[in-house]
């Protein structure tokens, strides 16, 4: 809306008379001097050009004024000065008629119409000099007496006085009036800056304060709350089910529910608590001067109540509910954005939990989520930037004590942190992309390494760990298939080892057995890691094609002194003989557990005790030549 502009200069009334009527006497000369022009033409007389010059005058003095209405002062003092020069010499050029005298009064009148009060005065003083100077004149023979030139200047002076009277009072109007339209106008632009502060702060259709607004009460009552050491809670609403109603009833009925809704808000909370809607269905409800957590579950409580109420509109009766995410000041000790940001974060999660509840937003919790998010994309970063590394462990033949395969294990060169383990970093990435991406890496890393090996003359079966999470993403077989056709395009003489966790493969087995299924047939083989962990049922073995079982260390660690770890280790053996599959040991890391193990009829070992994880070029100088503080069990 448009404000009235209260400077806008229009002519005043009073100009607008003197502009008519000056327009007015012009027409009426031109008129005038036009007719005497043609009579005097008519008898040929040459004081016709003095008439046409008149004519021609007030005509463009009248186009002017039509044009320039501003300019009426100019020409009120022209016309004057004109007509003052015209009839002070028709005066004295012709006194003997007295009448020319009445030609004063007229324009000391037309004087003060035109110029006002001051320029009247100052006119008049020039008429009535000019008369007396007529008096006075040599040669011209005066026909006034003084007292006709005294009566006349007292005339002169009461017409003044008349004038003054009515000046006077005319300017007083003016003003009161003029003083009036100010009024006015300053009543009109401070309703206009009413609304428009109304509009800026407060939400139209509700009446509720808006954004900006709740951003001003956010942190007036966050200022409050660290002052008082009093609690804050800043709760995120949203309708569950809104957009149904509005798609459903129309826009009208959505808007009488919003107001509905919002009148339900308010009175369920106190009048110093804050309501305000920031768009859509969504509001955002500030509880202050709270005592303990529990006064405000007990105000979340009963506004999820209130709104669950049916709403009667018209003849419908419609239901919504509302999710209400909460940020609690101090436990939240952020500043106003943050805890607007953490009550939206919070009411997402009630959301996702099955919405009509609210959710009270945990600081701790949000580091933790923090902090693991930081760590996948330095994981990331770590990843294009070449800082991760597979690290190799021989496996070795029990009964030959010869090399029979590695296992490829990850590890992470941090740049501050040094050398990290799994442990240190896979958990995070579990069941994500970058689980898939690393899991890329290590399988493109490993089939490298095996180029390089049988390069250089040096050739051993190599295991890496998938997880189960990797070979069910989608293409997994084919991006293997890939690089096994790298190593070599026949199937069948691949050197690589998939270990994926018994755990994993137990999830989903119909699923991890077919995946299986497809990668035997690149002629890569599979272990089952970690076995004895899981169920260990014949039923599933019996469905898994695998040629391996890989025994989870912890049984191997104490099976010398655990009567039931033993058992399970010769119970694994056991099963590997009667489903014709391999037997790796995990945890060798004594020369006695290796004798036990050989014992027991395992075929394969693996662990601390014949050599850590190393890195590639070591286990080919290890493999030449075994490391002086091994078990020197390469003989
Ligand atoms: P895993 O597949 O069972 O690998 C064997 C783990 O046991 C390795 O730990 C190895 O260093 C450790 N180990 C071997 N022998 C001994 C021993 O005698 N004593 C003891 N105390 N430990 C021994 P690491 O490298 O820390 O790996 C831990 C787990 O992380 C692996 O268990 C595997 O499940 C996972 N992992 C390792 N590399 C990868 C990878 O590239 N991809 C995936 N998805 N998982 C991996
Ligand atoms: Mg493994
Ligand atoms: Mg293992």
């Amino acid at each position: 809306m448009p404000l009235p502009n209260p400077t806008a200069s229009e002519n005043p009334p009073l100009q607008n008379y003197k502009i008519a009527f000056l327009k007015g006497i012009f027409l009426l000369a031109v008129v005038l001097a036009g007719a005497l022009g043609l009579y005097r033409f008519s008898v040929a007389d040459p004081l016709v050009a003095i008439d046409l010059l008149f004519a021609g005058a007030g005509l463009s003095l009248w186009l002017y004024l039509t044009r320039w209405p501003g300019q009426v002062e100019g020409v009120a003092t022209i016309a004057l000065a004109a007509a003052f020069v015209l009839f002070l010499a028709a005066f004295l050029l012709a006194p003997q008629r007295g009448n020319h005298l009445s030609l004063f009064f007229l324009l000391s009148a037309a004087a003060f119409f035109l110029k006002g009060m001051r320029g009247g005065l100052w006119w008049l003083a020039g008429i009535i000099v000019a008369i007396v100077a007529g008096h006075f004149a040599q040669g011209t023979g005066s026909v006034f007496s003084g007292a006709d030139i005294g009566t006349t200047v007292l005339y002169l002076v009461a017409l003044a006085g008349v004038f003054y009277y009515h000046e006077t009072m005319k300017s007083e109007e003016l003003a009161r009036q003029r003083e009036d339209d100010l009024r006015h106008q300053i009543r009109v632009r401070m309703e206009h800056e009413k609304q428009l502060e109304r509009l800026a702060h407060y939400d139209a259709l509700t009446g509720v304060p808006n954004r900006v607004m709740l951003a001003d009460r956010l942190a007036q009552s966050l200022a409050r709350a660290k002052r008082d050491h009093g609690l804050l809670a800043v709760c995120y609403l949203d309708l569950d089910g809104f957009k149904p109603i509005n798609d459903q009833h129309g826009h009208a009925v959505g808007d009488r529910v919003l107001v509905e809704v919002t009148r339900r808000i308010r009175e369920a909370v106190r009048e110093d608590d804050t309501v305000a809607r920031l768009g859509g269905d969504e509001f955002v409800v500030l509880l202050v001067g709270l005592q303990a957590t529990e006064e405000c579950v007990g105000s979340l409580q009963r506004l999820l109540e209130r709104i669950r109420q049916p709403i009667r509109i018209g003849e419908q009766m419609l239901q919504l509910s509302a999710s209400i995410g909460v940020a609690l000041y101090p436990d939240d000790e952020e500043d106003a954005d943050t805890l607007l940001r953490h009550a939206d974060q919070a009411m997402y999660l009630a959301k996702l939990a099955g919405k009509n509840r609210f959710h009270l937003f945990d600081p701790a919790s949000d580091r933790r989520a923090r902090s693991h998010h930081q760590l996948l994309q330095e994981i990331r970063l770590g990843l294009a930037g070449g800082e991760f590394a597979l690290y190799y462990q021989p496996k070795l033949d029990l009964a030959t004590r010869r090399l029979a395969g590695a296992e490829a294990l990850i590890r992470w060169n941090h740049p501050q942190r040094g050398l990290l383990l799994p442990g240190d970093f896979m958990r995070a990435v579990e069941n994500t992309e970058l689980e898939i991406e690393l899991g890329e890496w290590v399988v493109a890393t490993a089939v490298d390494q095996l180029l390089a090996w049988r390069e250089a003359g040096f050739r051993l079966p190599l295991a890496i760990n998938i997880s189960a999470y990797h070979m069910q993403s989608p293409g997994f077989v084919p991006r293997l298939k890939e690089q096994a056709q790298r190593y070599s395009p026949q199937a069948g003489e691949c050197w690589l080892q998939i270990e994926v966790l018994e755990t994993a493969a137990l999830d989903d087995i119909a699923r991890i057995s077919s995946l299986i299924a497809a990668c035997r047939e690149l002629g890569i083989g599979f272990a089952l890691d970690d076995f004895g962990s899981g169920y260990s049922s014949l039923t599933y073995l019996s469905q898994l094609d695998v040629d391996t079982l890989k025994i989870d260390q912890s049984f191997v660690r104490d099976m010398q002194t655990d009567k039931g770890d033993h058992a399970v280790v010769l119970g694994i053996i056991a099963l590997a003989r009667a489903f014709d599959m391999h037997c790796v040991a995990e945890g060798v890391e004594s020369e006695a557990i290796f004798q036990v193990l050989l014992q027991m009829g395992c075929t394969v070992g693996q662990g601390n005790g014949i050599a850590l994880p190393m890195p590639a070029a070591e286990l080919v100088r290890w493999h030449a030549a075994p490391q002086p503080g091994g078990l020197d069990l390469l003989s």
